[in-house]
């Protein structure tokens, strides 16, 4: 197949028309707070315009196919950027990047009415959408998360920088050419890589999109909505991992199993919201107390359940200790808990026998008047 300039364009603005269509879709349907989605749908959009514009040289006037279409190309890398800040949590950009867009479009109708030079034109445009893209990468780099999505976008701006910096090359040693639609190797190249970007940079914003939705609906279905504690059957699994851990490993759990002390009382007396908020604060209370590894869950109502992985009932009892000092800091919200404290045995134990025992020390916590932690 014989790649000349013509039809790599032809082929950028079909692939730009099918990803503004995909992202415009994503717009519609993603969830709200998910920021960005409109700016990336915007590249696309403005890559076609600039495809169309670039194709019809010849045919409209040159200040369209030439000043506007280099403009388009330039504004929709501009608003891609932008949508990736506005995903990750950050606005800004326009009055910096919105400048450069309308001193460049002034330059390049300079270059192409009133002093016309082809070569100069590619080495300023080259030299914009180079520096447009570091600080794309940079931002990513130092903002973005390391999952896959994030490294791909990463990986192709890097390497459309190097194509542009080969491009800017090629004009310092005279090879520019005098069109862009010159089939020469330097510019099938160069279309071509552009060609590439569009396509890939579509689909890593698609894939970051699609990758915080799973992340999301991963926490709305492992968390409990009140408290942001782990829900049951999330606390629960991961205890079953670390028996599992153990068993092969040694260096057994503890568990505690924490029991809101009259809370009915605080319900009856306050009413069910200031219980909400109890219940809230609590949770915030207690994981403050926990490192990094451990793990709290809602087990029931005004029932929680803390694993500590790696941890025997010396270290455990600290742990527990902390939280009651915690909770009776003078805080409006403060509540006491009875605490139930269980070790593991050894690989024979289970996770039913070491939530039973933790649910008997918790009995006996409460029948000795509460406010206090057992162990068994
Ligand atoms: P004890 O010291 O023996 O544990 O007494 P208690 O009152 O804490 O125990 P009980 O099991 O009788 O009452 C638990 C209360 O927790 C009853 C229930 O309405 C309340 N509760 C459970 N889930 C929630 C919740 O999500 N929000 C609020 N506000 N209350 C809740
Ligand atoms: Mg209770
Ligand atoms: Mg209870």
């Amino acid at each position: 197949m014989h790649l000349d300039p013509r039809s790599l364009i032809a082929m950028a603005g079909f692939m730009s028309a099918m990803m503004a269509v995909v992202l415009l879709f994503m717009r519609r349907n993603y969830p709200a707070n998910i920021h960005g989605l409109d700016y990336w749908a915007a590249g696309p959009v403005l890559w076609l315009v600039s495809t169309v514009l670039f194709s019809a040289r010849g045919e409209l006037p040159d200040f369209l196919t030439m000043v506007v279409a280099n403009e388009a190309l330039l504004l929709g890398a501009i608003v891609y950027y932008l949508g990736s800040r506005r995903f990750l949590g950050h606005g800004g950009g326009w009055a910096l990047w919105g400048s450069v867009a309308a001193a460049s479009a002034l330059v390049f109708t300079w270059l192409t009415y009133f002093a016309p030079n082809y070569a100069l034109r590619v080495a300023i445009f080259t030299v914009l959408m180079a520096a447009l893209y570091c600080a794309h990468l940079r931002f990513l780099y130092r903002r973005g998360d390391k999952g896959f999505p994030m490294r791909l976008v990463q990986v192709v701006l890097a390497l459309h920088i190097l194509v542009l910096m080969a491009r800017f090359a090629s004009v310092i040693w005279g090879n520019a050419g005098s069109d862009l639609m010159e089939p020469s190797l330097y510019q099938t190249i160069y279309v071509g890589a552009y060609v590439l970007t569009v396509l890939m940079l579509s689909i890593g914003a698609i894939l970051m999109a699609t990758d915080r939705v799973r992340n999301e609906l991963e926490y709305l279905a492992n968390h409990d909505s009140l408290t942001q504690a782990l829900n049951r059957r999330a606390v629960m699994q991961l205890c079953q991992e670390e028996l599992e851990r153990a068993r092969r490993h040694g260096g057994g759990p503890s568990i505690l199993m924490l029991d809101l002390d009259h809370f009915k009382r605080v319900n009856d007396t306050l009413g069910h919201q200031h219980g909400d908020a109890v219940l809230a604060h609590f949770a915030a209370c207690a994981r403050s107390a926990l490192r990094r590894e451990d793990r709290l869950g809602r087990y029931g109502g005004e029932e929680f359940l803390v694993l500590l992985p790696h941890t025997d009932a010396r270290a455990a009892d600290h742990v527990a200790q902390r939280i009651h000092t915690l909770l009776q800091a003078g805080h409006l919200l403060d509540c006491q808990l009875s605490i139930g404290l269980t070790s593991w045995r050894g690989p024979v134990d289970t996770l039913e026998a070491m939530l039973g025992r933790a649910d008997a020390a918790l009995y006996q916590a409460k029948d000795q008047g509460r406010n206090q932690t057992c162990a068994v």
